[in-house]
């Protein structure tokens, strides 16, 4: 079984995509993002390592994470950001592991792992195939500011942070361009079709 990653910038369309090869081809599809939040707020050995780091007000006393009080933290340290990636990126490296051994138990050609930051997180080494998902800038704002009610000002923050698409295209081994829906299914079966052929031989 291949293990493929689908990546790209922010509002780029990478839940859009995946939730394609899920319908169309039954694909299973792990979301990084959503996965390290329940690790956050579900595994014991990495919430005692985040409690260490960023000390117990890191977590209500009902056991979820304080959220706000976090990103409140580590938003104007770039250091603690650092160590607190640090911890989440190899629990979630981890997790996906023991979730594509899962899956390749079952006679999928490939699995799909979503992931916002893989390039960024060098999460890039543990996956076979790199799908990089990609827009032009200002519709990716607009999207964006449409989907979460969020400005401009904000979505632009975001998409600093992260590696600039350019450099994520260079490293994709298949490219989505996902300006126009229609045209996406039609990119998204032919990748399939590559990696049903790559699997087979
Ligand atoms: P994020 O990095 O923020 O998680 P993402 O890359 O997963 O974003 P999506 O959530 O799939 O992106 O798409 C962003 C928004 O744009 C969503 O509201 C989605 O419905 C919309 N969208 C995605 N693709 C298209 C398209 N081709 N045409 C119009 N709208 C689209």
């Amino acid at each position: 079984m291949i293990k493929v990653a689908v990546t790209g910038g922010i509002g780029s369309g990478k839940t859009t995509v995946c939730k394609i090869f899920e319908k169309q081809f039954g694909i299973p599809v792990y979301y990084a993002d959503t996965r390290a939040k329940y690790l956050m707020n579900h595994s014991r050995p990495l919430k005692k390592q985040i409690k260490s780091l960023l000390g117990n007000e890191a977590y209500y006393r009902n056991g979820r994470l304080n959220r706000k009080h976090v990103a409140s933290i580590v938003f104007s340290n770039k250091e603690l950001l650092e160590k607190l990636n640090k911890l989440v990126h190899p629990a979630i490296y981890q997790d996906a592991d023991q979730w594509f051994a899962e899956q390749s138990q079952s006679s999928i050609p490939y699995a799909i792992k979503e992931s916002a930051l893989l390039y960024e997180s060098k999460g890039d080494k543990y996956v076979d195939k790199v799908i990089v998902v990609h827009c032009a800038d200002e519709e990716r704002i607009k999207r964006v500011m449409k989907r979460d009610g969020s400005t401009k000002k904000e979505v632009v923050n975001r998409m600093n942070k992260q590696l600039a698409q350019e450099i994520k295209i260079k490293m994709a081994d298949y490219l989505i361009d996902n300006f126009e829906r229609s045209l996406v299914e039609e990119q998204i079966n032919k990748i399939h079709q590559k990696l049903i052929s790559l699997e087979r031989k």
